[in-house]
């Protein structure tokens, strides 16, 4: 029996999506997570279940104290283990890409440091140093621009500024996102690059040996101008031209060689203008959220099985069936208390829907980004064409009514005694 060991994030969307997909090809998980250091020995929990994902190198002395037995793969469930699960597997001699590698696509300046000095098309991009003041590069920028965090997902700390005034209140929005994201911060500083007009479009592939194949290539139907870009349909096939689409497979191929990723998911992001492809981001992960479920039945398997059957050297051949399908990730309309939803039952009975999955918890403080990277949840459509499986993605989405209420700030002086009073 093969064993992998699997990189939990504690708040994973898709840990059972991988447990599932483990179970269905007869592979034991070695679980290894992200909680709390200091509540898990409390429950009784291992260290490997208390791992800090984002300092790789202590986390990978854990575990391999830790484990014991052979493994086969290392693999990460999101974005937040990518990097530790890479050093792992290079610790372990296991395939897998180069942690050097994974951790320079991870890092928004270092990825665009890289675009530059590989010739491909870069937007202009400066690096903010933590407390510097913005102003100073104003004369060097072309408004407008976007500010951002270094290490964020989900356009978590992501905004579109048009002025030196709009750049200073992003800049401090950010900072300010950031530092309660990551705790390395202080050391990250931002990164300000030129704003990048036109239509966006998503990758998803697979590497092998270095080759490129696209899974899909999605559309971004609505447009994504800023301030803040919160992320919502996804539809595929791309209605793009053929020789487009060719392009923009090349040019994604072209990054993956040049930061030296050979194998493994492949998330990309990219704008399309007259100028050419623009590569946002290329991730070495999959889609995030719950997305990867759009692609089940043109991949014939789940997403999380093809991944995992590429990590154990299993054969990947399984047939899909064609036609369109699309995900809408639910968008957060205001920040506030998420208390509970109506229409649920209305929604699912839309025709080409094949499933509207509610991932927000009543009670829970939901925000849009760039202060939120999550979603309330997510809608899956399969149609005959791409324009139906957006229109149906639309119409669904008008059927569903969130509770959503604004969170009071508790007036905790009146109960507190005033200082010399009773
Ligand atoms: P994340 O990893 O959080 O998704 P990205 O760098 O991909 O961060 O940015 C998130 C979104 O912000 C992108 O999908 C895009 O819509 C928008 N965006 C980011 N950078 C630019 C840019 N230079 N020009 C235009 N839009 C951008």
């Amino acid at each position: 029996m093969k064993r992998v060991l699997l990189l939990l994030p504690t708040t994973g969307y898709r840990n059972q999506d991988f447990l599932a997909a483990a179970k269905t090809l007869g592979v034991e998980i070695v679980a290894a997570a992200n909680y709390c250091h200091q509540l898990a020995p409390s429950w009784g929990f291992a260290p490997i279940m208390a791992l800090h994902f984002d300092r790789p190198e202590q986390a990978a002395d854990t575990v391999l104290r830790e484990i014991d037995g052979t493994l086969d793969a290392v693999l990460a469930v999101d974005d937040s283990g990518i990097e530790l699960a890479a050093l792992l597997a290079e610790r372990l001699g296991l395939p897998g890409n180069r942690a050097a590698a994974v951790r320079r696509v991870r890092d928004k300046l270092a990825f665009r440091r890289l675009l530059r000095e590989r010739e491909l098309l870069c937007p202009a991009f400066h690096h903010l140093p933590s407390g510097d003041d913005p102003r100073r590069l104003v004369p060097d920028l072309q408004f407008p621009v976007v500010v951002k965090a270094r290490r964020l997902s989900g356009s978590r700390g992501v905004i579109r500024a048009d002025d030196a005034e709009a750049l200073a209140r992003a800049v401090n929005w950010v900072r300010a996102i950031q530092s309660r994201a990551d705790r390395d911060a202080e050391q990250l500083g931002l990164i300000i690059e030129d704003f990048i007009p036109g239509r966006e479009f998503a990758l998803e592939g697979s590497l092998d040996r270095g080759q490129l194949t696209t899974l899909a290539l999605f559309d971004k139907p609505d447009p994504l101008d800023g301030p803040c870009f919160e992320e919502t349909l996804y539809v595929t096939p791309s209605r793009l031209p053929e020789a487009v689409r060719a392009r923009i497979h090349e040019e994604v191929a072209r990054a993956c060689r040049a930061a030296g990723l050979a194998t493994g998911p492949v998330h990309a992001e990219v704008r399309v203008n007259e100028r050419g492809i623009w590569l946002l981001e290329v991730a070495a992960r999959s889609i995030g959220g719950l997305c990867g479920r759009v692609l089940t039945h043109s991949l014939g398997m789940s997403l999380e099985e093809m991944i995992l059957r590429q990590a154990i050297a299993a054969p990947l051949a399984a047939a899909g069936v064609g036609g369109a399908a699309g995900v809408m990730m639910i968008p957060i309309p205001r920040r506030g208390i998420f208390h509970g939803l109506e229409g649920l039952a209305d929604a699912q009975s839309v025709g080409g829907v094949t499933g509207v999955s509610i991932t927000a918890e009543p009670g829970q403080i939901v925000a849009p980004p760039p202060d939120g990277a999550s979603y309330l949840g997510f809608i899956f459509v399969r149609a005959a064409t791409p324009a139906e499986a957006e229109n149906a993605l639309r119409l669904d989405h008008r059927r569903l009514r969130f509770d959503i209420r604004p969170e009071y700030p508790a007036v905790v002086e009146a109960l507190m005694p005033t200082p010399g009073r009773p």
